[in-house]
């Protein structure tokens, strides 16, 4: 079955006494048992019945299996935000005085996170150009507890080779772990590229509409994690075996001690958002290619940013990994940075907000915004242009979006 097939057939986990079509929000903090025993069972995980929100609810439940019959993945977790899912599969496979090779073209929050939080706890962010795997593979040694990347950077829309970064991740015994949040599990399938652990800020497409935040963290049971560095992660699988290590630290140690399971409203609209996602990802990505091949005509844009036209130098890895329409966002260069909040102030149907993949198109100058606390050093290290608008494109018609860009591009 595909995609929207398995997405809008997948059962509850437990029926619902009336036979709601749509799953329940269950705005409940806790759940009540007929018996001790039920009790005893369900605390200690002999049954699949809830006992108390923080650790599972029914309708977060739902929207976990859901994604979890879609990508064919051992187990789900739903978390409150993206930044949650990432601080939750960095820190199950950390432990003091090992090390995470990342890429240095990551998320600003996710820097922080390894830098700053995950750095001060003793675990040491090594940061690399992941699509130079020599320079990666230089950094990895025996400490080495994961690598972490994003599939196409944003906003420098930089494609990492994953076949390749997999293989070499496996061949040093190292956990490869994806941020995928540019390009969705309904085209992308991050195990088939040999991804372990995906992270996904389900924020961006799958909530659809901005409606609220959500992070999803995906463990496909393919990484052995009896010889990985973490002594934790060793006894897990000596207890649990090596395919439920990672899973079970997640669900029986971080989710419960962090405590920042998804809340059921979210879980609900996000578990709307999946029935219309891949729908909307087509649309939304033929919308961004042809107004990406339109921006090249038009003489105030300098440069046209988007792996799916091509000339792109990653043309060729994009569609190879995620096929001929390749996500909603794209990048233009204008004059320089006065000539890009010019532009951004003119807009009237392309939004000015920070969000990626809502259903309105938006746009940001990353320069001033996102990455506007770092040095211009660091913005050049990370190939932040101060003249560089990014653009989300969401569901308005092609040729008004169109129409809007070129009047907001005149003087
Ligand atoms: C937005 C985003 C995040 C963070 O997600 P939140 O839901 O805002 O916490 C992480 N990674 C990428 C690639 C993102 O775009």
């Amino acid at each position: 079955m595909q995609y929207e097939t398995k997405v809008l057939t997948t059962t509850y986990q437990q029926p619902d006494p009336y036979g709601a079509l749509s799953m329940p929000v269950y705005l409940t903090a806790a759940f009540e048992f007929p018996s001790a025993k039920a009790m005893s069972d369900a605390f200690c995980g002999r049954s699949l019945s809830p006992s108390y929100a923080r650790i599972s609810n029914p309708t977060v439940s739902f929207l976990e299996e859901r994604v979890r019959q879609t990508t064919g993945a051992k187990s789900v977790t739903a978390l409150n935000t993206g930044m949650a899912a990432i601080t939750y599969a960095l820190t199950a496979v950390s432990a003091a005085g090992l090390n995470i090779v990342a890429s240095r073209h990551l998320f600003g929050n996710s820097v922080s996170l390894l830098r700053d939080t995950l750095g001060s706890l003793g675990v040491e962010p090594r940061f690399a150009d992941f699509t130079n795997l020599e320079e990666v593979a230089s950094l990895i040694d025996d400490k080495t507890c994961g690598l972490f990347f994003e599939i196409i950077t944003n906003p420098q829309l930089f494609v990492a080779d994953i076949s390749a970064l997999s293989a070499l991740a496996h061949s040093r015994g190292v956990p490869l772990i994806a941020d995928t949040t540019i390009v969705p599990f309904s085209v992308f399938h991050a195990d088939k590229f040999g991804v372990d652990i995906e992270v996904v800020s389900s924020t961006k497409y799958i909530s659809g509409g901005g409606t609220g935040l959500g992070g999803l963290l995906i463990d496909y049971g393919s990484y052995d994690w009896s010889a990985h560095p973490s002594p934790i992660l060793q006894a897990r699988t000596k207890r649990v075996g090596w395919r439920m290590a990672f899973t079970a630290r997640i669900k029986t140690e971080l989710v419960t001690n962090l405590g920042s399971l998804m809340t059921p409203q979210a879980a609900y609209m996000e578990t709307l958002g999946l029935d219309t996602l891949d729908i909307r990802f087509r649309r939304q990505s033929e919308t961004a290619l042809w107004l990406a091949q339109q921006c090249r005509e038009l003489p105030e844009i300098t440069r046209v940013n988007y792996t799916g036209l091509a000339d792109n130098n990653f043309y060729e890895l994009s569609l190879q990994q995620f096929g001929p329409l390749p996500g909603a966002v794209f990048t233009i260069d204008l004059a320089s940075q006065e000539a890009a909040w010019s532009f951004i102030d003119k807009l009237q149907v392309v939004r000015r907000a920070t969000n990626l993949f809502d259903r309105k198109s938006l746009a940001i100058h990353p320069a001033s915004t996102i990455f506007g606390l770092f040095t211009p050093e660091q913005r050049a290290e990370m190939s932040v242009g101060d003249a560089t608008v990014r653009l989300s494109i969401g569901l308005e018609d092609a040729g008004d979006l169109l129409e809007d860009i070129k009047k907001a591009l005149k003087p």
